[in-house]
């Protein structure tokens, strides 16, 4: 409708990143400048332009980086020997290895291996058991990215119908978990739906919010919808068009701004985000490590 809220995550994003300057600032005036690691081993440019996107995010806001580049064909010790070193470095505190590996490395393998007091993702088996027993180290950044949306857009989690698309592990499940905390933008009555969910549309017609995460496009229409929902479109899928391609979420979002009372775009919407989360984790990673408080 014309009184639509379109969440400008880009602008979010932005409030997050200034909000931790002067944390950064006073970890790096006490001797500790927050420093993210991160670990490409693959030849894909989509991963190669995430990595340099996440290297440009940390120099804005005054975050050390280290860059390693492995080769895809390197034996699966070559990544277990740097992530044992990145480790064992005290001036790193965060560790990213990015998705995806070549297949003859074990995924699980190396997020076990990576310090959980490092481990800015919030991957680390550790971590992931934190957050379900209600006590997170590091939230997994797309998820509390939008969570942070939501509460820029004054959305009420509590008490709420949440329905999310989709039970991955790096965007699901663990969106399924904040939502359910007893805490600030959690206590929302959560469903999860996934490919084998019967009836989604009886799903989504009786949600407050939805968050799509299903990675197929345009899946979501506002006749899905109805009135005053919150959608959160957190898919990122490239379609082909008729002058090369382009990048849509998984809401149709023509159609379900009719419906929405709000609304995030894509992009602009979860994706900033996500990388604004990274950096909040790094600074907690340095905070925790330096016993230097920061306000987060
Ligand atoms: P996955 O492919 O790992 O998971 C997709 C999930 O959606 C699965 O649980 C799958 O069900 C479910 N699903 C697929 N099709 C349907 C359907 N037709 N109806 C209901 N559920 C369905 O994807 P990710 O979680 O990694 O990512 C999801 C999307 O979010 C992608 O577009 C990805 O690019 C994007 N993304 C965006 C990020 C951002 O920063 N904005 C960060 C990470 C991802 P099942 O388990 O049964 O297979």
């Amino acid at each position: 409708t014309d009184m639509t809220e379109i969440i400008d995550g880009n602008e979010v994003a932005q409030e997050i990143r200034d909000g931790l300057v002067a944390g950064i600032d006073g970890l790096t005036d006490s001797g500790t400048t927050p420093c993210l690691a991160t670990v490409l081993m693959n030849n894909d440019p989509a991963s190669q332009t995430y990595v340099s996107m996440k290297h440009k995010d940390c120099e804005e806001v005054g975050i050390a980086t280290r860059d390693i580049e492995l080769d895809p064909e390197a034996p699966a010790s070559a990544l277990f020997d740097t992530v044992d070193e990145l480790n064992a470095d005290p001036e790193v505190h965060g560790i990213l290895v990015q998705m995806p590996l070549p297949d003859h490395v074990d995924e699980r393998e190396v997020l076990r291996r990576i310090d959980p007091a490092k481990d800015v993702d919030g991957f680390h088996p550790e971590n992931v058991g934190r957050l379900v027993a209600g006590n997170p180290r590091f939230k997994p950044c797309t998820p509390h990215g939008v969570q942070k949306l939501l509460a820029a857009a004054d959305v009420e989690t509590e008490g709420a119908n949440a329905v999310v698309v989709g039970r991955s592990n790096i965007v699901g499940k663990p969106m399924a978990n904040l939502l359910i905390q007893k805490s600030d933008g959690g206590n929302a009555t959560t469903t999860v739906c996934h490919s084998r969910t019967d009836d989604l549309e009886a799903k989504l017609r009786d949600a407050d919010i939805v968050v799509a995460a299903a990675g197929v496009p345009g899946m979501i229409t506002g006749n899905m919808l109805s009135g005053d929902t919150v959608v959160i479109d957190v898919g990122i899928n490239r379609v082909e068009t008729d002058d090369g391609s382009e990048l849509v979420g998984d809401v149709d979002f023509e159609s379900a701004k009719q419906k929405a009372s709000a609304i995030t775009p894509v992009p602009g919407g979860v994706g900033p985000m996500t990388r604004a989360m990274l950096l909040w984790n790094t600074v907690k990673a340095a905070s925790d490590e330096s016993g230097v408080d920061v306000e987060l």
